[in-house]
């Protein structure tokens, strides 16, 4: 280990359901990693969703909020459950998501849809073309159709009702998330493939022009587009050709869930939400599972592998990144197994025991 002296803090919002069980587990793998790399950590745990419902009546309470702006990354683990779901609508906890999102001005959501060798099978693609799959959608977060204006419902010219939207993109806002995508696909393997509606859509012509022009500034990287409605069957077709995807917020939204689906392991997927400056958020793509909640059987790895992202992309410590990526893939080759990725032959173990191995894989490789 090396004995520089670096020091992170780091907020940790554990949430609801299995939030709490996943992100303890998380935080001990981060620690051990880092402290192989000279790294401190100095963690503070902040209510968020539910469980700030219940304790200070609002879903992000200001302090919280004002904790996680001034450390240097954020780790969540999950929001919601049946308990809150008759709330009037602005006590729900998911609130607390959207609003902690824009208050720390995260605009790049990052999410990895890599199926690991150990479980090809949890793939709903045949084994052929699920091998090898390794992307990353780069989606917009903040702007787009999700918030344009003018919006709402009114009356067309024969008086019936009307509901629309607009999508709005501007120059800043396509830059922004056009430089986290090439940044991120120089970190991968080099090629970013850009998916617009450019045939049919102005904001789409706009981004296509902007993320050309960006393209100029990373010679190193590989720049293609393609339509959405090709992407979406391409995924499914070939879903190897692609490294690194970027695309606006309501095409990302779908698409990423898409080819989350490809892997077929929702406990095993990380996310990250990055800004211009400030402190990146990073969790799990799954939700806070409240049929299994309190009984020791979610799957950490999600968590764990948050984790690893927010050393790369938050903190920018690559090494104690691939230790932890290293050590759940040791893990899985050990053949340890949580009750989601489970198959007949493999080690049935909790959420606290596989957590155990991946702290001992870590420990192995120091
Ligand atoms: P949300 O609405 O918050 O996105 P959801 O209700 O759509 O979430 P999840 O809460 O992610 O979905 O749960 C969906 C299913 O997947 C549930 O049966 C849950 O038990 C299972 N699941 C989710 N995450 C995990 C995990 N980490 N480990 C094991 N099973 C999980
Ligand atoms: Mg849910």
């Amino acid at each position: 280990a090396t004995s520089s002296s670096k020091r992170y803090n780091i907020t940790l919002l554990p949430g609801d359901g299995i939030g709490p069980e996943v992100v303890s587990v998380a935080k001990n793998v981060l620690t051990l990693a880092g402290s192989q790399q000279g790294i401190e950590f100095e963690f503070r745990e902040m209510p968020v969703g539910g469980a700030a419902l219940d304790l200070v009546g609002v879903p992000l309470p200001d302090e919280t909020l004002s904790v996680a702006k001034q450390s240097d990354a954020i780790l969540l683990g999950a929001i919601g459950g049946y308990k809150w779901d008759n709330n009037e609508k602005h006590l729900k906890p998911e609130t607390g998501l959207l609003q902690l999102r824009a208050g720390l001005g995260v605009f790049a959501n990052l999410r990895p849809a890599t199926v690991l060798p150990q479980l090809v099978d949890s793939s709903t693609l045949k084994k052929e073309v699920a091998e090898g799959v390794d992307l990353m959608v780069v989606r917009e977060l903040t702007g787009g159709i999700y918030f344009g204006q003018p919006r709402g419902f009114g009356k067309n010219e024969k008086g019936e009702e009307i509901g629309f939207n607009t999508e709005v993109y501007a120059t800043y806002e396509i830059d922004r998330i056009a430089r986290v995508a090439f940044e991120t696909a120089r970190k991968r393997r080099g090629k970013l493939c850009s998916v617009d509606k450019a045939n049919v859509l102005e904001a789409s012509m706009l981004w296509r022009k902007r993320v050309t022009m960006m393209a100029s500034h990373y010679p190193d990287v590989e720049l293609t587009h393609m339509y959405v409605d090709n992407a979406a069957m391409q995924l499914i077709r070939d879903p190897k050709q692609f490294d690194t995807i970027v695309t606006n917020n309501i095409f990302g939204d779908i698409l990423s869930d898409e080819a989350s689906m490809l892997t077929g392991s929702i406990g095993m997927l990380p996310s990250a939400c990055l800004g211009e400056s400030g402190p990146g958020l990073f969790e799990p793509i799954h939700g806070s599972a409240p049929d299994i909640a309190g009984q020791d059987k979610a799957n950490p790895l999600a968590t764990v592998l948050s984790v690893a992202m927010l050393l790369r992309y938050g903190l920018q410590e690559e090494n104690a990144a691939r230790t932890i990526e290293n050590a759940v893939l040791e893990t899985l080759n050990k053949g340890f197994r949580t009750g989601d990725i489970f198959s007949t032959g493999k080690k049935l173990l909790g959420c606290k025991e596989i957590g155990e191995e991946v702290m001992k894989s870590v420990g192995s490789q120091e």
